[in-house]
């Protein structure tokens, strides 16, 4: 076989955690350790030596790569002090980048280096947004305690729609929406790199019902359950962060969404359903729950991922890190805020206000190109594996 390494691929993987790599001699105790490994398919070994090869195209057309939940037992039996977990670790962060789009963003946001840029462009867009809306002044003590930043970007008399709720929406929709697409570009092309890659004919498909039915929504379970996750050892404390996490994205993705059709269309219809909802209202309790449930799981990431550097002498990257501090911000911002307002510190309040909304929209912006893509990509690559095992794709 003739190799052609690809030297590039081989250099980012070393400085996104992969700088092991290099001692692997293919013993496999790691894909006997593996509890995700599987027999048909075993990893990480094969993993590592495409590394070592510099096997680009292989690595991210392989669907065991984001299998993994990088739990660490495969580093802890290798006899040679590799780290195969974190190796496949810094081939998905280079996969993210690989797929993400738009392309330059994809980079962007994949070292520290794009750090001053990923915060100027939403404060940049937060501040012109505000600089348009004529809003632009710290409002009185007395405002402050009647309004709160209830008219941030001003407001004006017209009843069925705030002025406020406009500008956030104007902001943070196409925010969410460009990471969305983003999402779905980088899957379907990962989608499409996989089924090349494993040699299945594209002509013989299922419905889109009897895809989600046999291949979508048995991944989607086994996910929320975390079923594999369990299964590893060495480093299981992460479940307890990683589930409680998960659950309050769900529950705040479902707080927003309700948020928006009550005061966007159904506001529309009943004005009295505008404004902030009240503490026993079932949508706000699960609100609370869930920013609860997110403190509790950063919380816990945050002293396991410390844990793993000192433990198991892991590296930190920036990719291991921007999800984390992005959610901690949003999380310190929100609740600054809400202190500075009972405080009634309205200089203080509507910086922090500001930071918060920057916050936000960062968290929006960069969703694919952080670790949140794990729970879009990991999706992709458990159903890609049901499917690669059934008729459609043997055919
Ligand atoms: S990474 Fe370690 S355990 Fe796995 S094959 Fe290489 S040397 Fe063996
Ligand atoms: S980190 Fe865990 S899941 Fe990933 S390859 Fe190693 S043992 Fe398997």
């Amino acid at each position: 076989m003739n190799v052609q390494p690809d030297l590039e691929f081989i250099r980012s993987l070393k400085e996104a955690g992969g700088d092991t790599l290099k001692k692997c001699y293919q013993c496999a105790t790691c894909s006997v350790t593996c509890p995700l490994s599987k027999d048909g398919s075993p990893f990480p070994r094969k993993e590592m030596i495409w590394s070592q090869w510099g096997l680009k195209e292989k690595l991210i057309a392989d669907p065991d790569v984001f299998l993994c939940h990088q739990c660490g037992d495969c580093t802890e039996s290798c006899p040679r002090g590799a780290k195969p977990g974190d190796v496949l670790g810094a081939i998905r962060a280079y996969a993210y980048t690989f797929y993400g789009w738009p392309a330059p963003l994809a980079k962007l946001a994949s070292s520290a280096k794009g750090l001053p840029m990923l915060i100027g462009i939403p404060v940049v867009v937060i501040f012109v947004m505000w600089l348009i809306s004529g809003a632009m002044h710290i409002p009185t003590s007395e405002q402050f305690a009647d309004h709160g930043y209830q008219q941030f970007f001003g407001h004006w008399d017209f009843k069925w729609y705030a002025k406020n709720i406009f500008f956030i929406v104007l902001i943070m929709v196409p925010s969410l929406g460009l990471g969305l697409f983003s999402a779905f570009k980088g899957v379907t092309r990962m989608w499409k790199t996989m089924s090349e890659n494993a040699g299945i004919n594209p002509d013989y498909r299922p419905s889109v019902g009897q895809f989600t039915k046999e291949f979508l929504w048995p991944s989607v379970v086994e996910i929320v359950q975390h079923n594999r996750f369990r299964e590893c050892t060495v480093n299981i404390d992460r479940v307890r962060g990683h589930l409680p996490l998960m659950l309050a994205f769900i529950g705040l993705f479902i707080v927003t969404c309700w948020s928006l059709i009550k005061n966007d269309v159904l506001g529309l219809i009943w004005p009295s359903l505008h404004g902030p909802m009240l503490l026993i209202d079932p949508f706000k309790i699960l609100a609370n729950v869930s920013a609860i449930a997110l403190l509790f799981g950063i919380s816990v990431l945050w002293s396991n991922r410390k844990k793993a550097e000192q433990e198991l002498d892991t590296k930190a990257t920036f990719y291991d890190w921007f999800l984390i501090w992005e959610i901690t911000a949003v999380g310190i911002t929100g609740l600054g805020a809400e202190l500075l307002r009972w405080a009634g510190a309205p200089t203080f309040g509507y910086i922090v206000y500001f930071l918060h909304l920057v916050s936000i929209m960062m968290l929006f912006l960069y969703l694919p190109y952080t670790k949140f893509a794990h729970l879009i990509y990991r999706t992709a690559a458990y159903t890609f594996e049901k499917y690669r095992e059934s008729a459609f794709a043997q055919k």
